[in-house]
């Protein structure tokens, strides 16, 4: 395993990879990592001889409000899980750069994100889909890859980087992976580390709401309106849970869903103490 922390060495690995003829894969992440990257990792080593995974805690992707300056860093340990990962046919480079390597002093220069990046987290998170555009936009750049690899646990990510790169004609192909749960159904996350005990035991709600809206679905509810009460309904019942959005949208546009006809993405987003979790699932009539 190779760990780089400036562009020019970056650059140099991955441009003798492809001299070599080798498939390249790229995992962006912001570190602290489990097995939902893992899972991305392990994903990308089946399909590219060298995968890169990058660990970069984004400042411009967080508000001013957000937990930039509290995220965990875990370099060390997230190395170490990669370098257990790799084999001779599959090999990672890890990149992790400095705030100065992505943004040095006086950078301006920002990707404005389409209308995919409009809705939702888009409206309650303002700017933050323009720093993940940016950064992922410049993370491309800089390793000329073959196909990056994302979480369907950051759905409407996912939807903002496929509108970026056909929009843009970014030569990559993206790649979304199943979300990777806890025992108990809750979606991993590094920020479920900031639950107490007792609102970690609640957490599962959101996967038992959207198991729940599917159950409905699955026996004939076809009324956006009615499966989104429901979810309310579930959710709202934990005491010191807030829910911030529900959603049934289209999962190309998030376009908000009237009545369900084909595939329907349901997305949340909650509080619970001072931390904010999210899911989603998909259904297909
Ligand atoms: P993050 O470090 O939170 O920016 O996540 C890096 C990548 O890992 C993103 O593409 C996420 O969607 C993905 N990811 C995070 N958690 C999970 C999970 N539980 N299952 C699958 N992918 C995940």
């Amino acid at each position: 395993m190779i760990l780089v922390h400036t562009v020019d060495d970056l650059r140099e690995k991955v441009a003798a990879a492809r001299r070599a003829g080798e498939k390249i894969g790229m995992v962006p992440t912001m570190g602290a990592l489990h097995e939902g990257h893992l899972s991305l990792v392990r994903r990308s080593q089946l399909q590219c001889a060298v995968t890169v995974v990058s660990i970069f805690v984004n400042p411009t992707q967080f508000g001013p409000t957000e937990d930039f300056a509290r995220y965990p860093r875990t370099l060390e340990s997230d190395v170490e899980m990669l370098a257990g990962m790799e084999n001779a046919c599959a090999k990672i480079i890890v990149f992790a750069p400095s705030v100065e390597q992505m943004y040095p002093a006086g950078f301006s220069t920002f990707v404005e994100p389409g209308t995919a990046a409009r809705v939702l987290e888009g409206e309650r998170r303002p700017g933050h889909f323009r720093g993940v555009a940016t950064v992922v936009l410049k993370l491309f750049l800089m390793a000329e890859l073959d196909i990056a690899f994302f979480g369907q646990k950051d759905f409407q990510q996912v939807a903002v980087v496929r509108q970026m790169v056909r929009e843009l004609n970014v030569p990559t192909e993206i790649v979304s992976c199943p979300i990777i749960r806890e025992p108990d159904g809750l979606a991993m996350s590094s920020r479920n580390r900031y639950l107490s005990s007792e609102a970690r035991g609640k957490a599962p709600v959101l996967y038992e709401s959207l198991q729940i809206a599917q159950r409905l679905i699955a026996a004939g509810q076809r009324e956006a309106t009615v499966i989104r009460d429901e979810i309310f309904r579930v959710l709202t019942s934990v005491e010191g849970l807030r829910v911030d959005y529900v959603a049934l949208a289209h999962p190309e546009t998030l376009a908000p869903v009237g009545e369900i006809v084909g595939e329907v993405a349901i997305l949340l987003a909650v509080w619970l103490e001072n931390t904010r979790l999210i899911d989603n699932c998909v259904v297909t009539l």
